[in-house]
């Protein structure tokens, strides 16, 4: 700006000033826009500006059709939908009653909207990708149902950042697949001794800092104790317990990361009353929760 412009030099100024004066005694100062005092932006400054108000204005307009409120992209959802695919299992495994009470646990968190498919064939036939989360709760054993196809459908929902559950004898599902075990961290060996005897045992808590178990008690449960995993996938266990048999720890939850998807793990849950304690379920539902990407607090943590 000229020093000169300071002063208000000549006729047309000692105008100018007469006017503004008036319209402040009138407190009606109007403002106006200086044609000649626009700003110059570099060329490559207004295209980027340009470019950048298009892609909000037609992200705004996909949310708008989507029926979506826009806002900042996050990798916590804020809800998840979570299939429980279910339907078969070993004979001994009542999954008619145990998966309406793994539903219910998982629903409790409110943020988890869970829904039951009672056939193994969804892995290799259904829409895996209108969900978040897809739990296992069965053992095929027919070889073709899913078949290896369910289970390459399977990894590649999570390859792509869905999150996995598998629950008690599911890691004895898609055995004619022999990748699931990069997959599930474990799976069942048939060679190895099974559990043992049903019965009471105390799992402890081994891995207090992650998220699924932050803050988490060591718990007594009444339940079958696996000592038939097996496989070499790298794992983060969670949750251990001590056979009375061989005196030997075994993993109970663990976790792992597949791609841009996570897995949780658990053995627990042969029937019912397995699946009642609230330890058990806060397992199933944090371990969920977490599948989902979602962020928890640590147990007992209010705010
Ligand atoms: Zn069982």
């Amino acid at each position: 700006m000229p020093a000169n412009n300071s002063m208000g030099c000549g006729r047309a100024e000692d105008r100018r000033r007469r006017r503004a004066v008036h319209r402040a005694a009138l407190g009606a100062a109007p403002i106006r826009f200086d044609a000649r005092r626009r700003l110059r932006l570099p060329l490559a400054f207004r295209s980027a500006v340009f470019v950048a108000m298009l892609l909000a204005l037609s992200t705004a307009a996909c949310m708008a059709a989507e029926g979506q409120s826009p806002s900042p992209p996050a990798e916590a959802p804020a809800k998840a939908n979570v299939v429980l695919v279910t339907g078969e299992d070993y004979p001994g495994h009542k999954w008619r009653e145990t998966a309406p009470v793994l539903a219910r646990a998982l629903g409790a968190e409110g943020r988890l909207k869970v829904e039951v498919v009672e056939s193994p064939m969804f892995l290799a036939e259904g829409d895996l990708a209108a969900y978040r989360v897809v739990v296992l709760h069965m053992k095929n054993y027919d070889p073709a149902k899913p078949g290896p196809e369910g289970g390459k459908r399977l990894a590649q929902f999570v390859r792509d950042g869905g999150g996995l559950v598998l629950v008690h004898f599911a890691c004895g599902a898609l055995q004619e697949w022999p990748e699931f075990v990069e997959l599930a961290g474990r799976v069942w060996n048939p060679k190895l001794r099974g559990h043992d005897p049903h019965g009471r045992f105390r799992v402890e808590i081994v891995d207090r800092k992650h998220a699924i178990t932050a803050g988490m008690a060591d718990f007594e449960t009444t339940d079958e104790l696996y000592t038939c995993l097996d496989g070499k996938t790298p794992i983060t266990v969670l949750a251990t317990a001590r056979s009375k048999v061989d005196g030997r720890d075994y993993p109970i939850a663990f976790v792992l990361d597949y791609g841009k998807g996570r897995v949780f793990h658990c053995v627990l849950g042969h029937d019912v009353r397995a699946l009642e304690p609230e330890a058990v379920q806060t397992l199933f539902r944090r371990g969920t929760a977490w599948a989902a990407g979602m962020d928890l607090k640590p147990i007992g943590q209010t705010d």
